[in-house]
């Protein structure tokens, strides 16, 4: 592999490689593998014991990928592609967690990889033009590139609520499960939260325990799952043209090929409008998808939002028996959507069993944790196991829990103290030659993440690939571009009802955080064609020396 002129000041003593990877989801993966292509020294660090990311922290019961696997796996390798065979529509954390397992032999990945290390620092040194990186096991590097693949929803809430610290039973966060799983036969068990994963699991700890309790502040819109095997033929044929597959997906919205919608929801019928939402919440393949994208202003107006908001409602009274208990997980608080919709498997009707209640905690707030349970304004509760499903620091959390220091020693988490500010998502102004792969202002968490982890590990390859070509020292966005595609975000996000709801889109599920609706909505097909274009005129908006 090509080596690279040492520089003269270099800091004596401390190894050097071309590029420090942070993470060892498919992120960091795909960045490994792409970065080994232009022949640089990488060294990746993990702080889990394995790869994977999401799918090797999240074991939780019932935890399984929302977009279905022969959109959610990478299109990098067409031999890879062609030879995985996945067995359901949307596969179990298992299964992702092997799939992911052998994309790392397939491409003898781990070799490069050191795993049980966090990164706790990268200071840019602006003399030598260098980064320097520590991690928690004392290890030091000086590097030319760093690239966070640290994940967008991989820093974990536990909720702030005293007396945890005195709770006698055991307690897990979905997104840390022990890899030995967890029995909870014969236990009493109380499920705090009920976004995705509070929706994924309930219904399967509420089979093994024999009293369950879920507290919930906010309900969500869930839509029923469909999940079922893969038909082998279906799986043939979408593989027998799987470029054109692809592709659709990277210029669509979502990142995931739907017919595009040809009428607002008023342009309908009311007949029309209930055939459509009954379609969508029985069909198969595409429930949800079919519920954001129906009709052209589902996203943009409230009235029309409302007619599939008010579907779902109804759908709830259907199956929940218990009027009050229907009545509580009916979301009036925010459109459909714009929280992280889920998709369950018998998930409302799990609240007809007689051992499970919902207790609404927007009502009763806990006020805290005790030895034996927890207390609600109103009421003690006794349980032996306590799962909190409450979710992630997302998007920000993973990066600002790192010391990153840029020009002039300032801190990304200052600079980013009202909210991130960042260009395309992917680099951030007196940050050279640190990228973020899926971070804050890119589509990102708002689509299919295959899709868009793919386009941006490429598109800063091939940035670095330039950059090495060229002979250049550093990159990085002027403040100007930064002021620009930031206002730009925000923008774009108020024209839609996203920044309506209080969601983890917004921050604000995360105490003190900024309320800023953080993704980049305006699609991914325009916003990759975006970047094409930003590389085609020479980096337009970027410093590059
Ligand atoms: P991650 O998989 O989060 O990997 C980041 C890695 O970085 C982690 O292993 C972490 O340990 C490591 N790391 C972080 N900080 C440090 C540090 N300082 N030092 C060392 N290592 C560090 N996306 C979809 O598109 N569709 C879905 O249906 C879907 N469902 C999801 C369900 C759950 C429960 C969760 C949590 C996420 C889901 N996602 C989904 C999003 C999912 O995170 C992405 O699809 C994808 O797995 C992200 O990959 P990544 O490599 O970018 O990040």
């Amino acid at each position: 592999s090509q080596t690279h002129e040492q520089p003269s000041h270099a800091v004596k003593g401390v190894p050097e490689v071309d590029a420090v990877v942070v993470g060892a989801g498919f992120s960091g993966l795909y960045l490994l593998h792409r970065l080994r292509g232009l022949g640089l020294r990488v060294q990746v660090f993990e702080k889990g014991d394995g790869v994977g990311g999401t799918w090797f922290w999240n074991r939780y019961p019932g935890a399984r990928v929302d977009v279905k696997s022969m959109d959610y796996s990478f299109s990098f390798d067409s031999e890879l592609e062609q030879e995985w065979e996945w067995t359901e529509k949307y596969p179990p954390q298992e299964e992702l967690l092997r799939y992911v397992n052998h994309v790392a032999d397939r491409f003898d990945l781990r070799r490069d990889i050191k795993f049980n290390t966090r990164v706790t620092e990268a200071v840019f040194d602006e003399d030598v033009e260098r980064w320097h990186v520590r991690t928690d096991q004392g290890d030091q590097l000086s590097t030319r590139y760093v690239v966070m693949a640290t994940g967008c929803l991989s820093a974990s809430k536990v909720p702030e609520v005293p007396g945890l610290d005195l709770f006698r039973g055991r307690w897990f966060h979905t997104g840390h499960w022990p890899k030995e799983g967890v029995d909870f036969s014969g236990q009493r068990v109380a499920v705090v939260g009920t976004g995705s994963s509070g929706v994924q699991s309930i219904p399967l700890i509420a089979e093994q325990a024999v009293e369950l309790t879920v507290f919930q502040r906010t309900p969500n819109f869930v839509v029923p799952a469909h999940n079922h095997p893969i038909d082998p033929d279906h799986q043939r044929s979408v593989k027998a043209e799987y470029d054109r597959h692809r592709q659709a997906n990277r210029e669509s919205g979502f990142g995931i090929a739907v017919p595009p919608a040809t009428k607002g929801a008023f342009e309908a019928t009311e007949e029309e409008r209930q055939a459509l939402w009954e379609r969508a919440w029985y069909d198969r393949d595409n429930s949800l998808v079919t519920f954001l994208t129906g009709f052209t202003d589902m996203i943009t107006s409230k009235e029309a939002n409302d007619t599939a908001a008010q579907y779902v409602r109804d759908r709830i009274a259907e199956i929940v028996e218990d009027p009050e208990t229907a009545a509580a997980l009916q979301p009036h608080d925010h459109p459909f959507g714009t929280k992280r919709p889920c998709l369950g498997t018998n998930y409302y009707e799990t609240y007809n069993l007689p051992h499970v209640r919902l207790v609404n905690v927007r009502k009763t707030p806990i006020v805290e944790i005790t030895h034996h349970g927890l207390r609600t304004t109103q009421e003690d509760f006794e349980f032996d196991d306590l799962v909190f499903a409450t979710g992630f620091d997302a998007m920000t959390g993973a990066l600002t829990a790192i010391d990153i220091r840029g020009r002039g020693d300032v801190a990304l988490k200052d600079k980013w103290h009202a909210g991130p500010r960042t260009y395309l998502g992917i680099q951030v102004a007196g940050f050279p030659n640190l990228f973020t792969i899926t971070g804050p202002g890119s589509p990102s968490v708002l689509s299919n993440m295959m899709v868009s982890i793919e386009q941006h590990v490429e598109w800063v390859t091939d940035a670095i690939a330039a950059m090495e070509a060229e002979g250049l020292a550093t990159m990085e966005p002027t403040v100007e571009a930064e002021d620009a595609w930031t206002a730009h975000v925000d923008e774009v996000g108020h024209m839609t009802l996203y920044p309506t709801a209080d969601s983890w889109y917004m921050g604000s599920n995360v105490p003190g955080k900024p309320r800023v609706f953080m993704p980049y909505i305006g699609g991914v097909g325009p916003y990759r064609q975006k970047c094409d274009e930003v590389a085609a005129n020479g980096y337009e908006g970027f410093v590059r020396r």
